[in-house]
């Protein structure tokens, strides 16, 4: 095949064609960053779901799920730090249209001061050969020091304009320092202003005095607060953990990735809670379950790798991502987080409840630690799809796209096909659909050539066809086609259930 960024383009468009992924309001031109699921896609990511939830929560006798509101009380959102740790000064250039962090444009341009000195020295080693000192030259060459200074400078002003929030310094900063937008290479900046990737709205009529909420960046706090809930209705004993599948909302600046980066997304989460102490051990035991999981699909251990944090966030002392092997390279699926104590003794305080386990086997009272588990629902669905669009040559010389969809994640498990459009065949072949429709979602269709009928089913990945053809109504049996090596096995009518559900457990 083609390029990855040609392979990204024809995934997209075969989404779109096929009735997976549609753009939001596309008769609008569409929203950025925001998608809806069509026919088959639905069936997809409900199948994904339905299969997190099953090995999470059915069959962990110490994991229970919860199903939280979008919407909850402000302080949520204080005190797990998304108000105030989680704002970043932004800044527009009005030529390229392009958005940066303002600090990070700043430090990109002292990294270039330190380029400088770095050449200095360079020069320097070469020139004085055996003989150079380098702690000397940094501390005694003037152009050397003129450049630490100037770094030294920025750094002071950078970091207290930033620390008192004084977003027009920043802009003073940017301007005096005459830096430029990597894209446009002009100085024609908006001002900078703080930017918050939570989308807020107002509760209440305005009459009543409205009050600013948000639509919850991650599920994860959702879990948080009802900790107490469900450990006392639950008589949840340590450890245990809480899964939770929902929506989520950021207002993300760089999204212009398909389905892998949007504004509006769905997350699976899963808190597991630990004494102190043993988190590290946790969070070890999680990241190897949560690599099989991914692997259980059947796809090829080459496509996924884990990554660790190098820069920790404010609330954990371990963090590693899975990674996949999108076409845009490999990316984040998900992140493994050893949160510690923090949200919870943090909702202890803003909230004045206390939120203590007691561990009878230690007689001790404590805040337990938190290893959660946080894979993204959509970032999941372009994974399986990704690795699934195949285009394959034929030996007959023709063409196919087929879906290789693990067959149990399928959106149709059968398709049910009179070979003709007479002779009894469709009610013969509508007969069989009644008899599967209650354990499988299925798919009849009698229009065009048998041929273009199971193309199209490649196309979206149904494993199995069944088809109705003469002999079906001599001797009641039927073929069965499938997808991925296009096999067809003939057998009695009596057995196609049976046979497509062990073909179906045979997978995973
Ligand atoms: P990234 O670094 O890619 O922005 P993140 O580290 O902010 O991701 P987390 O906060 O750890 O992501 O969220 C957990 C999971 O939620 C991610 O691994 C990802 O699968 C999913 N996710 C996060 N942001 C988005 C988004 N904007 N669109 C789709 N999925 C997302």
């Amino acid at each position: 095949m083609a390029n990855n960024e040609d392979k990204f383009k024809k995934i997209i468009a075969h989404a779109k064609e096929y009735g997976f992924v549609f753009q939001s309001s596309e008769i609008y031109d569409g929203l950025a960053a925001t998608y809806d699921y069509g026919q088959y896609g639905v069936e997809l990511k409900n199948n994904i779901k339905d299969y997190w939830w099953r090995s999470m929560v059915q069959r962990h006798e110490n994991i229970v799920g919860l199903d939280a509101a979008i919407f909850m009380h402000p302080t949520t959102w204080k005190a797990s730090g998304h108000v105030d740790a989680f704002n970043d000064p932004m800044i527009d250039n009005k030529d390229s249209k392009k958005r940066y962090r303002a600090d990070v444009l700043v430090e990109d341009y002292i990294v270039k001061i330190e380029a400088k000195i770095q050449k200095e020295v360079t020069k320097a080693a070469k020139r004085f050969g055996e003989t150079f000192d380098e702690k000397q030259f940094l501390t005694t060459n003037p152009r050397v020091l003129e450049n630490q200074k100037k770094i030294e400078d920025i750094k002071k002003r950078l970091y207290s304009a930033m620390d008192e929030e004084r977003l027009d310094d920043i802009k003073t900063l940017i301007e005096d320092l005459g830096i430029v937008c990597p894209m446009s290479g002009s100085r024609n900046w908006t001002d900078v202003r703080q930017f918050n990737l939570m989308f807020s709205t107002e509760m209440g009529s305005l009459s009543e005095g409205a009050n600013k909420i948000y639509l919850r960046p991650e599920t994860a706090q959702g879990i948080f607060v009802n900790y107490l809930n469900i450990q006392k209705t639950g008589r949840m004993r340590i450890p245990f953990g809480i899964a939770q599948i929902g929506k989520a909302f950021r207002n993300e600046i760089v999204a212009r990735q398909f389905i892998f980066r949007m504004r509006e997304f769905e997350q699976m989460e899963m808190q597991f809670f630990v004494r102190p102490g043993e988190e590290l051990k946790w969070f070890e035991y999680w990241k190897e379950q949560r690599m099989q999981w991914h692997l259980n699909m059947g796809i090829p251990e080459t496509e996924y790798r884990f990554h660790e944090h190098d820069k920790l966030a404010h609330y954990a002392n371990a963090a590693f991502d899975i990674e996949f092997n999108f076409p845009i390279g490999f990316k984040e699926l998900e992140g493994i987080h050893s949160r510690t104590d923090f949200d919870l003794k943090s909702h202890q305080e803003y909230s004045g409840k206390k939120i203590q386990y007691f561990d009878a086997e230690l007689n001790d009272s404590y805040v337990p630690f938190v290893v959660e588990t946080s894979l993204g629902l959509d970032r999941t669905f372009l994974a399986v799809l990704s690795y699934a669009y195949n285009e394959e040559k034929l030996d007959d010389g023709s063409e196919r796209v087929v879906m290789k969809i693990p067959p149990f994640l399928a959106p149709i498990k059968a398709a049910i096909l009179p070979l003709v459009k007479k002779d009894g065949l469709p009610e013969k072949a509508i007969e069989i659909f009644n008899s599967l429709k209650n354990d499988y979602m299925c798919f009849y269709e009698e229009k065009d050539s048998i041929g273009k009928r199971y193309r199209r089913q490649d196309a979206i990945g149904t494993p199995y066809c069944i088809t109705v053809d003469h002999q079906t109504t001599e001797d009641n049996t039927v073929t069965i086609r499938e997808r991925d090596t296009m096999k067809q096995d003939r057998i009695g009518i009596d057995k196609i259930g049976s046979v497509i559900s062990q073909r179906l457990k045979s997978n995973i």
